[in-house]
Order: C-alpha cells, then structure tokens, then sequence
C-alpha cells in the first residue's frame, strides 16, 4: 500500500512531480549546460511563474540558493549592515536568530512562548534587518499577516520573510516587506535539494551598498546572484533537475489556480481543526485561532501519539512527528496542495473515530 506523507518536510511529492522527472530524463535535462538557452529558458519559466502565483512586482528578482539554512546565512550576510532584529516563537525562528549571532549582526529579538504569536513587540531603534517566520513549521503558528504588514510602518529596516512552509499559500502586501524565501521540498512537494530567494530592488541596493563595505559572502552574494540572474543564470553549476522541476510544478499551480489552491487549503486545515477541537482526547496545539497555520498543522496527542500514529500508519497515512522535546506528545499534518481534500476528509474522520 502506498502511503500518504503528511510531515511537513520532506513532504509527500506533488502528484504530478514523477512524470516531471522522466519527462525531465527524455529531454537530457540532468546533463545540459547551466551556460546553455535551454537553461536560460527553464529560469525565465520559474520567475514568470512565480511572478504569476504569487503576484510579485516586477522589481523582484528570484534567485537560487541550496536552502533556505543557506537563505538565512546569505540575507543575514547581504541585508545586515550592523543590528538584526528577529522574531522567536519556535526552532526555526531561533535558529535564524542563532544564525545572526554566529555572523557579529548583533541580533535583538522579540519573543514569545511556543505555539503563541505575539501580542505586542517593539523593534529596536538601530535594528536595519527585520526577519520573521511567517509560519513556525515546528508549532503550527503562522503569524497574522497583519502582524507581518505592520512592521514596515515602524521601522525603515528591511523586512525578510521566511515563508518556507507556507508558501504559495499566503497573501502577501509586496509593499511592506522587501525579501522572502522559501525551500522546495515543503508545500512545492519537490525533491530538497534548492532554496529559492526573492529579493526586492531595495535589497538589492542594499547588498550592493554593503558590499562595499562589508562581507557579503562571495559567489551566492545578492550583487553575484543578481548578475547571473539577469542572464537568466546562476553564478556556479546549480540544481538544474531541481530547478527545471520547480517550474514544472509552478506551471501546475497556475492551471490549477491560486485561488483554488488556497480555497481548498482553507477547507482541509478547518477540517482538521474542527476534529481536533471536538476530539475528546486530542487538541489543537494552536489555541489562538488568528494564529493557527493553515498549512502546518500541530496536534496534542499526549499519551496517545505512538497509537494514533500506529492507527494512521495502518490505514496508509503517516503523521508527522512532533518537532524536537514534542516527539513524544505531538503530531504535525502537513497541509500542502497535494494533499487532497479527498486525503484530508479521509484523514480527519480516522482521527475522529480514534478513541485512544
Ligand atoms: C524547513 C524550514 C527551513 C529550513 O529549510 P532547509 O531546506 O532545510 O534549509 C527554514 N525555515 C522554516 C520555517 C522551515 O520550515
């Protein structure tokens, strides 16, 4: 039997992501030039795609990178001049925080407890580098993206977004954050393996104006990755298989439309919700409604986490752990667009008929 993977990353493939790859194989794409038109063309596809599901301003540009760890590193290094600022709710959101530490970008940070968003914040006056995570992929927080909206209004530091579990589902207001990023393998349903950065103009003054004097890192620098990309290339040999599959499967969200994608997210995480707030042994880890993620979604399952991850298993779908100390008392779903509604109503009514 074939199972369902609902952890959040590496996370089940998009269905169509097979096909991609012998297609991918016919066509000798692991072998062509990353100096070659067909390469070129295979990069034009992703920033228009892009640009289309996700309606960015034309004065971004889409870069790659190996990860998003790596997108941490590089935005910390390119957009941080001397004072970062971080919002910590969780694993991911620290280790960037941990990242700017290690970097001498005198990072300040405003925190709040696990599985919580924050009630109020005020960014440090010096603070030139905002970063947030939109979606705590270890607690099931997504931070309201008003929230999010707001802080370009308090500071004129740049505002970085790591989206990486939650994108293309988000709505985001381009004019009040400047960069965002996101990995492949979480809700693109793709192979790890490739980090896409999407930098605005003013990042990429930025970068150009610290690159005087400080260090931006070298080859995956944002005034290096911009060069090649305005060539429709990349600074070194890159993920070419990767990328030409991310553009496959961005293709296959703008025929299925954003709208849809998001609709049907919408409608499969208020399923799982719905279960888990009526579940007599089980809750949502989120109780905060405003700030319940719609694609990573965090259940208490306490004692009963090794049995109604047996009881999923048998019926073919396999619960994410819980992240880090919560292994043993969590589990987390996944909610990407390849899940189908079909898996989610199927899935929510097993863990309604759990009874511990
Ligand atoms: C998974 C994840 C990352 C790290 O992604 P890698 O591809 O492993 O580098 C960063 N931020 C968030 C929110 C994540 O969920």
């Amino acid at each position: 039997m074939s199972v369902i993977n609902f952890t959040p990353g590496p996370s089940q493939l998009y269905f169509t992501v097979e096909g991609h790859v012998r297609q991918a194989f016919r066509e000798g794409i692991p072998s062509i030039s990353h100096r070659s038109k067909t390469f070129e063309h295979i990069y034009t596809e992703v920033k228009e795609g892009l640009t289309t599901l996700l309606q960015l301003p034309t004065d971004y540009q889409v870069l790659f990178a190996a990860s998003a760890t790596e997108i941490w590193e590089r935005s910390l290094q390119n957009l941080a001049a001397e004072n970062s600022f971080h919002f910590v709710n969780g694993a991911f959101s620290r280790r960037y925080y941990e990242i700017a530490a290690q970097l001498k970008k005198n990072p300040a940070k405003a925190e709040c407890a696990e599985g919580e968003s924050f009630a109020q914040w005020q960014i440090h006056e010096d603070a030139d580098f905002v970063a947030l995570t939109h979606n705590e992929t270890s607690t099931g927080v997504a931070l309201p993206l008003e929230h999010v909206h707001a802080i370009s209004a308090t500071t004129k530091a740049i505002v970085a977004v790591d989206a990486v579990s939650s994108l293309p589902y988000p709505v985001f207001d381009f004019d009040r954050i400047d960069t965002l990023f996101f990995s492949v393998q979480k809700a693109f349903g793709l192979p790890a393996g490739l980090g896409v950065w999407m930098v605005n103009s003013r990042c990429i003054a930025k970068a150009e104006q610290l690159t005087q004097v400080a260090d931006v890192g070298t080859y995956h620098s944002i005034p290096s990755l911009t060069a090649s990309a305005k060539k429709n290339q990349t600074p070194e040999t890159p993920n070419v298989l990767g990328i030409y599959l991310l553009a496959k499967v961005i293709d296959d969200f703008n025929r299925r439309g954003i709208e849809t994608i998001r609709r049907e997210t919408d409608y499969k995480a208020a399923l799982l919700y719905q279960v888990l707030d009526q579940h007599p042994q089980l809750n949502a880890f989120v109780t905060d409604k405003t700030a319940r993620s719609k694609t990573v979604i965090v259940a208490n399952t306490g004692a009963h986490t090794r049995k109604l991850a047996q009881w999923l298993q048998a019926k073919g779908m396999q619960a994410g752990d819980g992240y880090g100390a919560h292994k043993e008392n969590q589990l987390r779903f996944a909610n990407f667009p390849t899940h189908s509604k079909e898996q989610y109503e199927m899935l929510a009514d097993l863990i309604a008929a759990f009874e511990g």
